[in-house]
C-alpha cells in the first residue's frame, strides 16, 4: 500500500501479545505507547504540489526532474528538522516555504493571478496538540504567506485575517514584504490569457482543457513527540474573480490538524473543498466511526467530493505515521519521507 510509514511494525507486534499473560500485555501495551511517542519512532511528512490534468508526456523530462528535486529538497528539510526532534509546525512551515519561493509552484513566487491581473494569496496552518490555526486571505505583499498564517496564529488573537488588514499585519510583525510584481512569472501570465480567451470563446485548445491544472502546496507531519500539524498556500485558481477566497486558508476545508486523529492538507477545487468541508470531514470519520486514514481519505475524496463533481486531492498523515494521498485527478504533485529518512516523490497516477 502506498506509503505506509508505521504500521507494518504495530501489526506484528499485535500479533505476539495473545500469548502473554494480562499484566505483561498491558505492561507491553503500555510500553509500547510510550516507545512510540517517547523514542520517537514514528516520524515522517506528507506534501503536495497541487492536483489536476497532469499527464505523462505533458511536460518534457527536464521540467519533471525539477518538480522532483524541488519536492524532495522541501521533503528533506522538513526531515531534517524532524529527525533533530524539531517540532511539525517547524517541519511543516520550512518545507511549504521551499515551495514557496519556487515559481514551479502556485504559492508565493509563481502565484496565478486573478481576473483582474493581481496576485492575491491564500495559506493556513494548525497544530494538532492545541487545535491552535492561523490563516490569511487575499495577501498581496507578503513574500512567505505560510510564514504569516503562522504569526496570526502564534502572535493574534484571530485566526483568519484577510486583504489589507493581513499585509499590514505582516508589516508589523517584520515578515519580509515585497513589491506585488514579484510574484510575476510568464507562465502564470499566459495562463491568465488562455483563461480570458476560453472565456471568450476564442481558444481552440478550449476542449482538451476540462480540466484545470491546480497547483497548490501544502505539507502534514508528525513529530517524534506525537504531534501532528498541517499548512496549505496557495494563489487561488487562475482568471478566479478578485477578491475569490478558496478553501485553502480555511480550517476543516483545505487544512486540518488533531492529535487524536491525523493532519491533512488539501488541493483542487476550492468551491467544492468548502462545501464538502474535506478536511474536517476525514478527521471526523475517523474520530466518530473509528474509520482508518486510509479508509475515511478514500472515502471523503473519491466517493463524497467525487460524487459532487470536485476535483483533487489531499495528502495526510495520522498519530501513527500511516500516509494517505488520494486523489481523483489524473495527476498530483505529491511525496513522503518516512522516519529513516527513504524520500518517495510521485507524479502521475501511475507513477
Ligand atoms: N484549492 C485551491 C483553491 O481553490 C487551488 C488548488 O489547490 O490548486 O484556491
Amino acid at each position: 500500500m502506498e506509503g505506509i510509514i508505521g504500521s507494518e511494525k504495530m501489526i506484528k507486534n499485535r500479533g505476539r501479545l495473545f500469548a502473554l499473560p494480562l499484566t505483561a500485555l498491558l505492561f507491553l501495551f503500555c510500553g509500547f505507547r510510550e516507545q512510540t511517542l517517547q523514542a520517537g519512532e514514528n516520524f515522517g511528512m506528507v506534501l503536495h504540489g497541487g492536483a489536476g490534468a497532469i499527464r505523462k508526456g505533458s511536460m518534457t523530462g527536464e521540467l519533471e526532474s525539477r518538480y522532483r528535486a524541488k519536492l524532495t529538497q522541501a521533503l528533506q528539510n522538513g526531515y531534517d528538522i524532524l529527525k533533530k526532534g524539531g517540532s511539525s509546525l517547524d517541519a511543516v512551515t520550512g518545507a511549504l516555504v521551499i515551495l514557496e519561493d519556487s515559481p514551479l509552484f502556485n504559492a508565493g513566487k509563481g502565484a496565478v493571478f486573478t481576473n483582474t491581473g493581481s496576485n492575491e494569496l491564500d495559506a493556513s496552518i494548525m497544530e494538532g496538540r492545541t487545535l491552535q490555526a492561523g490563516a490569511v486571505a487575499g495577501v498581496k505583499t507578503v513574500k512567505n504567506p505560510i510564514l504569516l498564517a503562522r504569526k496570526v496564529m502564534e502572535s493574534s488573537p484571530h485566526v483568519l485575517l484577510s486583504g489589507d488588514g493581513a499585509d499590514s499585519f505582516a508589516r508589523d510583525q517584520g515578515l519580509e514584504i515585497v513589491d506585488p510584481g514579484y510574484f510575476y512569472t510568464e507562465k502564470r501570465w499566459k495562463d491568465l490569457q488562455k483563461a480570458r480567451a476560453r472565456e471568450t470563446g476564442n481558444d481552440s485548445e478550449a476542449p482538451l482543457e476540462k480540466e484545470k491544472k491546480h497547483g497548490t502546496v501544502g505539507a502534514a507531519a508528525l513529530d517524534r513527540k506525537g504531534n501532528l500539524a498541517a499548512g496549505t498556500s496557495t494563489g487561488g485558481m487562475t482568471n478566479k474573480r478578485f477578491g475569490r477566497i478558496g478553501d485553502s486558508p480555511l480550517i476543516g476545508a483545505g487544512t486540518y490538524a488533531d492529535n487524536d486523529t491525523c493532519a491533512i492538507s488539501a488541493t483542487g477545487h476550492g468551491e467544492y473543498f468548502i462545501r464538502a468541508v474535506v478536511a474536517h470531514d476525514i478527521s471526523a470519520l475517523m474520530q466518530y466511526k473509528g474509520l482508518s486514514l486510509q479508509e475515511a481519505a478514500r472515502k471523503v475524496i473519491l466517493d463524497k467530493l467525487t460524487a459532487m463533481g470536485g476535483t483533487g486531492g489531499i495528502v495526510a498523515i495520522d498519530k501513527d505515521g500511516n500516509v494517505a494521498m488520494p486523489f481523483n485527478t489524473e495527476g498530483m504533485y505529491r511525496g513522503w519521507v518516512d522516519r529513516k529518512g527513504k524520500i518517495t516523490v510521485k507524479i502521475y497516477r501511475k507513477d
